[in-house]
């Protein structure tokens, strides 16, 4: 009988049934169509180009920006008995000419290669002679010049079409506005397109943005939450990655930097870490995360502000790969909004590239600061109306307050009027406050009206107004680099009193939550017991192999075996995640755990 798409998903994957969109994925791109698909991370974009590569009788490019993520990608692959292969500079001459002998015999079914590669002369006059039925674009936002994480090489791949017009060619990719996507079909020449876009929803996400007040102790207590859990703090700075590891460490945490300033040993040695031992937090710059597909990061925390929502959903999108309770955690405050001002300001490009980066960065603060849900604001950015709240983020748990915020508003507005509209928001708020210095003496604005007006107020109160302000327009900084404030005109009707303010109450304090539950789905302690050993035997298993725990099964696998205890290979089976091929390589391993579990529990209970 030969293979159709259910049989290769139950058979060569171990699952049982299709995810929305990816059984029409698959029967239209195994029918010679053009495509492009639109799946939050970890909905299973894989799938939708692995499956028809087994199912096409010569070979699939499969395109992809990073070169761990292939390696890995091939090895997880094997696991599951699929011959796949990839392309790169870290091959041996010899190496890259028995990839290509296997493609000439078609045995290997899936290539993977960069893009920069494959669009070499020498490369492509190669392939051509191969008999390439596919060609999967992953991470295909990245041809888009307004998408965040545009690379130059992707820009090329459209003439892939001179080259295999008659092959079919799916982009694929987690994120990306309208107007992105249009720019992946045409860039890529897709030819009638059908585009398959489902909601962009991380239902197991849970979104937490704080306003920054005491960051040390702030993240500290989030982590608290998260003991044992594997996630990324990222950072804006090298140094701050390892300023925030060693004060993580000195607290008892596991947790390691990573950013492009540390050699590229010490960088594979922390990324190997975190893919392969249990619970490390990687304190990073962006520089880390493309291409990190573990699936069991608890969460994700931002010490700094990210510089679009696109780039905040994409490295939040990192959490809960396997579907499990994770978090998007996220505390900002005003010298991120000064500061990311500023960066757009003062770079060299183009002003029609700055104002399209200002504008991104507005969004994203006008998005820190909804008193709405946040999950429904986030998903209205990408299109994606809702019409519930989500009950599953800080603003749904715990609304935060609104107050009149009309009189603070008009005296910190006439403080910068009144100061030459040439001081930053530390000078300010004291005149404000009433806190002389020298310098402030010399300029003369002791003297000034609306010095000392503001005592009623906080200084975190002010800076939280003053944000909201700057956020809001009323306010912008100078771009001369010493973060200046000057008004803007929108603040006449507020100073003339001709409209209201409302300005929300920052919660100074995170409301006392419910612990997040452990990455251990429901079992219960004797259960558990048995989730450790199997997690052990898999440790052990990975080793050997040289390969990430959650390649040989994922931490879902491992539960479900828990929970039903299978003891035969037919039961094995049926487990979600087992596949024939590591039905057959790694089944009596795990049976034996749970054949010892069961025999060493008292005899009464079984
Ligand atoms: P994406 O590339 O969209 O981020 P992946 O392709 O890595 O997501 O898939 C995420 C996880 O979901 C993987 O562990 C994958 O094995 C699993 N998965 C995908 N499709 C299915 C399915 N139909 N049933 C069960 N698990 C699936
Ligand atoms: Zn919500």
């Amino acid at each position: 009988m030969s293979a159709t798409p259910q049989s290769i998903l139950e058979d060569t994957f171990g699952y049982t049934e299709f995810r929305s969109v990816q059984r029409d994925v698959i029967d239209h791109v195994v029918a010679g169509n053009d495509g492009l698909v639109l799946l939050p991370t970890g909905a299973g974009k894989s799938l939708c180009y692995q499956i028809p590569a087994l199912l096409f009788d010569g070979v699939t490019l499969v395109v992809s920006p990073l070169i761990a993520l292939m390696h890995d990608q091939v090895s997880a692959l094997a696991q599951l008995g699929v011959e796949a292969a990839f392309l790169n500079s870290t091959l041996s001459p010899q190496a890259q000419q028995a990839v290509f002998d296997a493609l000439d015999t078609a045995t290997t079914k899936l290539l993977y290669i960069a893009p920069e590669r494959l669009m070499q002369p020498a490369t492509l006059q190669r392939l051509s002679q191969c008999r390439i039925r596919f060609i999967a674009i992953d991470e295909a936002h990245c041809v888009s010049q307004w998408g965040h994480d545009f690379r130059e090489d992707y820009l090329s791949l459209g003439r892939l079409k001179d080259m295999f017009p008659s092959t079919p060619v799916l982009a694929l990719t987690a994120t990306a506005t309208k107007p992105v996507r249009d720019e992946i079909v045409s860039r890529l020449r897709l030819v009638a397109p059908r585009q398959f876009v489902t909601g962009f929803d991380r239902p197991n996400i849970r979104y937490d943005v704080q306003s920054k007040h005491a960051p040390k102790q702030q993240l500290h207590a989030f982590l608290q939450r998260h003991r044992g859990h594997a996630g990324i703090v990222y950072c804006m700075s090298r140094k701050k990655t390892e300023d925030t590891a060693i004060s993580l460490t000195q607290a008892g945490f596991d947790a390691l930097p990573y950013h492009a300033g540390l050699d590229a040993a010490t960088r594979n040695r922390h990324q190997q870490r975190f893919l392969s031992d249990d619970g490390i937090i990687m304190v990073a710059t962006i520089a880390f995360g493309m291409g990190i597909d573990k699936p069991d990061v608890r969460f994700v925390a931002h010490l700094d502000l990210p510089k679009s929502i696109e780039a905040y959903y994409q490295e939040t999108g990192r959490a809960g790969r396997d579907g499990l309770p994770s978090e998007a955690w996220m505390i900002y405050g005003l010298q991120d909004v000064v500061r990311l001002r500023q960066m757009v300001d003062e770079s060299t490009a183009t002003d029609e590239f700055k104002r399209n980066e200002r504008a991104k960065l507005d969004a994203l603060l006008g998005w820190c600061e909804v008193t709405t849900c946040r999950r429904q604001a986030l998903l209205a950015y990408f299109g994606d109306e809702r019409d519930d709240a989500c009950g599953h983020c800080d603003v749904c748990d715990l609304p935060p307050e609104v107050f009149d915020g009309t009189l603070p508003a008009q005296q910190l507005l006439s403080a910068v009027f009144r100061t030459g509209q040439r001081f930053g928001a530390v000078y300010v708020i004291d005149v404000l406050m009433g806190k002389t210095s020298d310098r402030m003496t010399k300029n003369g604005h002791t003297a000034l009206a609306v010095f000392g007006i503001g005592r009623d107020y906080t200084q975190a109160q002010w800076r939280s107004i003053l944000r909201q302000l700057l956020v809001q327009g009323f306010l912008t900084v100078d771009t001369g680099g010493y973060g200046g404030l000057a008004l803007t005109e929108k603040c006449r009707p507020l100073l003339r009193g001709e409209v209201a303010l409302p300005l929300r109450k920052d919660l100074l304090k995170s409301p006392v939550r419910q612990k997040i539950k452990k990455s251990k789905v429901s079992l219960n302690d004797a259960d558990s017991d048995l989730f450790d050993a199997l997690r052990a035997c898999r440790k052990d298993l990975a080793s050997e192999q040289g390969v990430p725990p959650y390649v040989i099964f994922h931490d879902t696998t491992l539960a479900s075996m828990a929970a039903l205890k299978p003891v035969t290979k037919q039961q094995l089976l049926t487990v979600s995640g087992v596949g024939q091929s590591k039905l057959d390589r790694f089944g009596q391993a795990f049976i034996s755990v749970i054949e010892r579990y069961l025999d060493d529990r008292d005899p009464a209970t079984v």
